[in-house]
């Protein structure tokens, strides 16, 4: 737990660490200016915080009195800050020394360093955002593509809060209906109130059934689709791979603290981040069957979302082909026929439509460059098939609000029945009750300590 440490000074290197511009060392808490006072000096006045947010010019000093970076120092008053606690940024130049430099001064002057997540479970703790907001700056970091970043955005501005709020408050006035009943029972308005009751549950149930719905899309954006190329050997998958890329690559950013054993590389398909499962036999002209053995092959094919499977257009299917193609019988597969620039076919348009059993085939070239925005259409079609794909401001896009939604709709769809069988509504009431409580957990208003100590945990140290 650490819901009790709102007393200390916390301190974070918040910029990346490694060469840019300058590099911030961030501090929030009643003591971040007593702490700052002690290694700064600013070169003119003496500087006051009780001027509220200012930027001054002027030096860090070691406890010897020697310099250690030139900076600006930012100083903001509580509570219109980021996390409604006085906050201290210090602009040093970049690099890694001179901002570890001064975070350890910072340390031995009476802060602590931050957990990860710590500054942004501030916000939330002090009221300034609530816990969907507080997870949307995750997505905003890592997000992959301008569509995820536009839904992420949407959601630190409070867009899914809005209407999950709205939701609560609803379930809350039922509640408040069936209190009132309870201290009149009488048998008319009971039944009035068990009518207007299931009327209104079923109305939200409806709303929480739309937003589990775009919650398939926003996962898709959020968090892309598993990938993977598979193909005999000298097909052409690498040449297709460098051809989707280069008109489509997508933004990559690091992410501190993960490890990746598999490259990946980020495709950008309408705003859909593919990952495409790059294994160390991909870019080699070697049968990744082959290399990696087949039962790890199945286990990459089952994970994937989506298998492209290239043939070459100038080789007949031989056993290694059907074999692959036999692997992905049950996978969401794309076929791509590659080397329609050679003149000679030797594939059967009508045996591979047979194999492929209603999946999409197609005839492509990464040589020319052909057929590759039809495969695009496809993927997003076959992605997006069924799943709204406009992009809903309040789109779910977490795992764990679907969950938190799901649970809501079980409660009222429970609440729905014991309604329609005429139970006495304040029995109904305690799935309204429980509904209202799982919708609570998106926005943080019903949280446990427990679950905000999991979900910050998965921050980036300095946000
Ligand atoms: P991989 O082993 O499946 O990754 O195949 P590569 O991408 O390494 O390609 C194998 C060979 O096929 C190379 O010589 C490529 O130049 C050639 N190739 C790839 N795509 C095409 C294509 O669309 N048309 C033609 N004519 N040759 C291609
Ligand atoms: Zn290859």
């Amino acid at each position: 737990g650490g819901l009790n440490l709102l007393e200390d000074t916390i301190a974070a290197i918040s910029t990346p660490l490694g060469e840019g511009g300058i590099g911030i060392v961030r501090l929030s808490g009643p003591a971040a200016f007593d702490i700052a006072k002690k290694i700064f000096r600013s070169k003119k006045k003496e500087w006051s915080a009780a001027e509220g947010h200012r930027l001054v010019y002027g030096h860090i000093l070691d406890p010897a009195g020697q310099i250690v970076d030139e900076v600006l120092l930012g100083y903001m008053k509580a509570p219109h800050t980021y996390t409604r606690e006085d906050i201290i940024e210090i602009n040093c130049h970049g690099g890694i020394v001179p901002s570890k430099k001064i975070l350890e001064l910072v340390l031995s002057a009476g802060a602590r360093l931050a957990r990860p997540g710590e500054f942004s479970l501030r916000a939330f703790l002090n009221g300034r955002i609530d816990l969907a907001q507080a997870e949307s700056i995750i997505d905003i970091i890592r997000a992959r593509t301008e569509t995820g970043l536009k839904l992420a955005v949407a959601q630190l501005n409070g867009s899914l809060s809005r209407k999950i709020l709205e939701l609560q408050d609803r379930l809350l006035g039922l509640l408040a209906q069936v209190e009132a009943n309870i201290d009149f029972p009488e048998d008319d308005l009971e039944a009035a109130t068990g009518q207007e009751l299931l009327r209104t549950v079923g109305e939200l149930l409806e709303q929480v059934e739309d937003l589990i719905r775009g919650a398939q899309a926003g996962k898709i954006y959020r968090e892309g689709i598993r990938t993977i190329i598979i193909g005999r050997p000298n097909v052409g998958k690498s040449s297709l791979l460098n051809a989707l890329l280069r008109e489509n690559r997508a933004i990559v950013s690091d992410i501190p603290g993960t490890t990746r054993d598999i490259i990946e590389e980020m495709i950008n398909i309408g705003g859909i981040p593919l990952k495409i499962i790059d294994t160390a036999g991909l870019h080699e002209t070697e049968n990744i069957i082959e290399k990696i053995g087949m039962e790890k092959t199945r286990e990459m094919i089952n994970r994937a979302d989506l298998v492209l499977v290239v043939l070459d257009a100038g080789r007949e299917l031989v056993a290694a082909d059907l074999d692959i193609i036999g692997s992905v019988r049950d996978k969401k597969a794309v076929f791509l026929v590659n080397k329609d620039d050679l003149a000679e076919k030797k594939i059967s348009v009508e045996e591979l439509d047979v194999l492929a059993a209603g999946r999409p085939v197609l005839w492509v070239s990464a040589k020319e460059e052909t057929g590759l925005d039809e495969l695009e259409e496809k993927i997003f079609e076959m992605v997006m098939g069924g799943h709204l794909s406009g992009t809903d401001d309040a789109l779910v896009t977490n795992t764990r609000h679907k969950q938190a939604l799901e649970a809501a709709q079980r409660h009222l769809t429970d609440a729905v029945a014991e309604l329609k069988k005429k139970v006495p509504v304040d029995v109904a009431a305690i799935d309204i009750r429980a509904a209202w409580e799982a919708l609570g957990e998106i926005t943080g208003n019903t949280v446990t300590e427990d679950l905000l100590d999991r979900i910050f945990a998965d921050f980036c140290i300095g946000k």
